[in-house]
């Protein structure tokens, strides 16, 4: 193995390595070209008995992984949502890797706590939510959901559900149609039973109708249904769509029900006053989520969870047993006791060089400037005769497709998107994803990734059109 002496020289090598890769990401294909056994085929079934050279790994690094990667860092990158990341955010992660530190109780890293607390509360107050917010870094927002979905039952069961079950309970939660599939799976995780997460109806923006969110409470009370949780979405996976929080609020606070925000991607722009403006009644949220790892430049994993009373939390989730009982016992700040794992990564430190080495100004006039280049793509569409946009913009998303005329059926319409998608991510010049809204193929543009510029989206758009012309 490797001796602490070769260290410096092997870390340069690849230091050199991912430099250039940031110069140079956009030069790969971005959608990675491979068929499934293609890497596979090319690693050795067996573990090596004796030990090989840095070096060796790492040439198979560059020439057998590689051509496996999809390069999320890729200025063409517009699928999914991103999963960026920013220089800060990787010198601070190989900080992180080097100390190898087990985050899971103050004592266990003291700095690594302390440093959650402080960084946690900068991000309260760049999202503007009042001072009784308190904060904790998951992996992902399917675990922050989890957690928030766990912590309603215990709360309306006054605790005792982690004691004796849910049983026959009948603890409703309540969604819109439009929210993500990670709320499906805790819903089952938590024992609450799919039957009973209510699907709300959305209006035509694709936002939860806050009118057929009430009659449903109403219903399940007249049926001595429990109602429990809210889960409210400001940026839906579709569409981008927002639900209308304050008034979702108001009715959370009617009938005494736990409000949970899902703001996986679109919370990052809670940072824009312009955009808080549009969103009322946060402050009225139990818990919110959102995803630094997605929209501010902190590559993955990295969901921020904040929590307005965090004895909910902690009444849920701690769990002290012997070998964890230390002389300082401050449970409190023991961030294990805040959610479902007991080991944590010191996730706070690359969060912090990415706050401090862009500033919140920068952060900001980055989510601004991809807003203005969704903008800017969304002209680009509604000029074209043979595009169109399925639902308007929201924030850096734009959902559009190809229509161009005379077409027969609507089936046609799909078929063709669903294969102008494929050749346009097989040029590896451009990469999308879609979505399904009113049984309509769509492709989702979204505008988001650190490094893209005007010329990337422009280039995209060009490709989109030239692909367009050879599947007609
Ligand atoms: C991405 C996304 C999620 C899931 O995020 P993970 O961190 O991957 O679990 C949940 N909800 C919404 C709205 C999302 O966009």
């Amino acid at each position: 193995m490797i001796k602490n002496e070769d260290f410096k020289s092997e870390a340069y090598s690849f230091i050199d390595w991912i430099s250039g890769y940031f110069n140079h990401v956009e030069n790969f294909p971005v959608r990675s070209q491979v068929n499934y056994g293609d890497i596979k085929k090319r690693l050795p079934e067996h573990p090596p008995y004796s030990g090989e050279p840095i070096e060796a790994i790492f040439n198979d690094f560059k020439n057998v992984i590689i051509p496996g990667v999809t390069h999320w860092q890729s200025p063409r990158n517009f699928a999914y949502f991103p999963a960026n990341s920013s220089i800060p955010s990787v010198l601070a992660e190989i900080l992180t890797a080097a100390l190898g530190v087990q985050a899971m109780k103050w004592i266990t890293s003291p700095a690594a706590t302390e440093l959650e607390e402080v960084v946690m509360d900068w991000l309260r107050q760049m999202i503007d939510l009042p001072e009784k917010f308190k904060g904790v870094i998951y992996d992902t927002a399917s675990i922050a959901s989890l957690s928030a979905v766990v912590a309603a039952r215990e709360r309306i069961t006054g605790f005792k559900s982690n004691s004796f079950g849910t049983g026959k309970l009948p603890l409703r939660y309540y969604c819109s149609s439009e929210t993500h599939s990670s709320i499906d799976k805790a819903i089952r995780i938590a024992g609450i039973g799919s039957e009973n997460l209510v699907k709300v109806g959305t209006d035509i923006k694709y936002g939860m109708d806050p009118d057929q969110l009430e009659k449903s409470i109403k219903k399940d009370l007249g049926n001595n249904l429990l109602p429990t949780c809210i889960i409210a979405t400001i940026g839906t996976t579709g569409t981008c769509a927002i639900d209308p929080v304050g008034e979702i609020a108001e009715i959370a606070k009617k009938y005494k029900v736990w409000l949970h925000i899902d703001a996986a991607f679109a919370g990052s722009a809670l940072v824009l006053p312009e955009f808080r403006k549009e969103i009322h009644g946060l402050e009225n949220a139990d818990s919110i989520v959102f995803n630094p790892h997605k929209w501010m430049f902190t590559n993955f994993d990295c969901s921020v969870f904040f929590i307005k009373d965090r004895n909910h939390l902690q009444k849920t989730f701690s769990m002290v047993p012997e070998y964890l009982k230390t002389p300082d016992a401050n449970e409190a700040s023991d961030y294990s006791n805040w959610s479902l794992q007991l080991g944590r990564r010191f996730r706070s430190l690359k969060l912090w060089f990415v706050i401090r080495n862009f500033g919140v100004d920068e952060i900001k006039e980055r989510i601004r400037e991809h807003i203005n280049l969704a903008i800017y793509f969304e002209q680009l569409i509604n000029n074209h005769k043979d595009f169109e946009l399925v639902v308007s913009r929201n924030l850096a998303v734009v959902c559009f497709r190809y229509h161009p005329e005379p077409v027969s059926e609507k089936n046609d319409l799909n078929k063709l998107n669903f294969s102008l998608l494929e050749t346009i991510n097989k040029t590896g010049k451009a990469y999308l994803s879609h979505t399904v809204i009113d049984d309509k193929f769509t492709l989702r543009f979204v505008c988001a990734q650190t490094n893209t510029k005007k010329t990337h989206v422009t280039e995209a758009f060009n490709t989109i059109v030239n692909c367009s012309k050879q599947i007609d």
